[in-house]
């Protein structure tokens, strides 16, 4: 994944997210390279959260002595008050997300150096830059726009490669593709958020995944992605593709229920037949007087009436939720 470096004229500068976990090091390098073996940054900017993008954030804060800022919906997970809606594994299209289930699920704790982005919609230490809010991918994902040069830092609102074909991350082809698929838990504000980010006509993007895009095929590929965004972008299927997870400025207050995969589906409708024929066999035995079609219509209105009990309101449970707790039976906000 990417991270950027941002100057002002006068040399101060910021880090605008912090790579994957282990990558301290290799940003410390960059740094050395591009302003000197004793700089530091005046601050550290994230576009979001997630573990790829917050790395090294904890080190490096410290080391440098520098606020961390964010957007206020994003502050649960960065104080370890909520964990992210959970990753979608089966929303498909390759090993990025079937690997999914092996990211890290506890969040990062980093509330002595959080700070929140100003709400007039600048951007702290960089000057003729503005954040906008894109939520979608995550509840506080926002990007960075310089009017100037319409320079456009995205994040993952939307990305510059087939963000989940591992043959596209090894050869790095430029094109506009939606966000990442299995974490992003709300499609609509998604869609909404790319429709913005194509509003601003930008002439760079530099997102968190792929390399960096200019000028017309970039507004062109932009375009295309809001036209036919429920087409290309939306997988198929999904946990959230037909609900969003639900979030309030404490975290996650509700996720609709795993996908289910099709092949335990398949055999649990064949174990309910094969039930059904046994229930059958043993009526005809009886001998049962019962002369109707078996529609049991008690039956089936009181399953289409059977209280949706998946999600529930987290103010019933305590309000700090242990990051490690992953009982599937158990809905919480936490990791299936
Ligand atoms: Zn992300
Ligand atoms: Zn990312």
């Amino acid at each position: 994944m990417n991270l950027y470096f941002a100057a002002n004229p006068d040399g101060s500068w910021v880090l605008v997210d912090a790579g994957v976990p282990g990558s301290a090091h290799k940003i410390r390098e960059a740094t050395a390279e591009l302003f000197g073996p004793d700089s530091r940054p005046s601050a550290i900017l994230l576009t979001h959260g997630h573990f790829d993008h917050i790395g090294a954030v904890k080190e490096l804060a410290e080391e440098w002595d520098v606020p961390v800022y964010a957007h206020p919906m994003e502050m649960p997970y960065l104080t370890g008050q909520s964990s992210y809606p959970p990753p979608d594994p089966t929303v498909g299209g390759g090993a990025m997300a079937y690997m999914s289930f092996a990211y890290p699920k506890k969040p990062i704790n980093i509330k002595n150096r959080l700070e929140l982005l100003p709400s007039d919609g600048s951007v702290p230490v960089l000057e003729g830059w503005r954040w906008i809010h894109t939520p979608g991918h995550s509840p506080g994902h926002v990007s960075f726009f310089r009017e100037e040069d319409r320079t456009l830092i995205v994040g993952d609102a939307f990305v510059t490669r087939d963000g989940e074909s591992a043959l596209a991350v090894m050869t790095e082809k430029r094109e506009v593709h939606g966000p990442p698929a299995y974490f992003t838990s709300d499609w609509g504000s998604a869609h909404h958020s790319v429709e913005a980010l194509c509003d601003l006509e930008p002439e760079i993007a530099a997102a968190g995944h792929g390399k960096p895009m200019r000028g017309q095929e970039l507004r062109q590929q932009l375009e295309r992605l809001v036209q036919d965004f429920w087409l290309v972008a939306v997988p198929k299927t999904g946990r959230y593709v037909h609900e969003p997870a639900v979030v309030d400025e404490f975290g996650v207050v509700s996720v609709p229920p795993p996908a289910s995969n099709p092949v335990p589906k398949v055999l649990v409708v064949a174990g309910a037949v094969a039930l059904a024929g046994l229930a059958w066999a043993a009526w005809g035995k009886r001998g049962g007087n019962h002369k109707g079609n078996g529609y049991n219509k008690k039956s089936r209105q009181q399953y289409t009436q059977r209280p949706y009990s998946h999600n529930r309101a987290l103010h019933s449970v305590p309000p700090t939720i242990d990051p490690d707790h992953d009982d599937p039976n158990e809905h919480t906000n936490n990791y299936p």
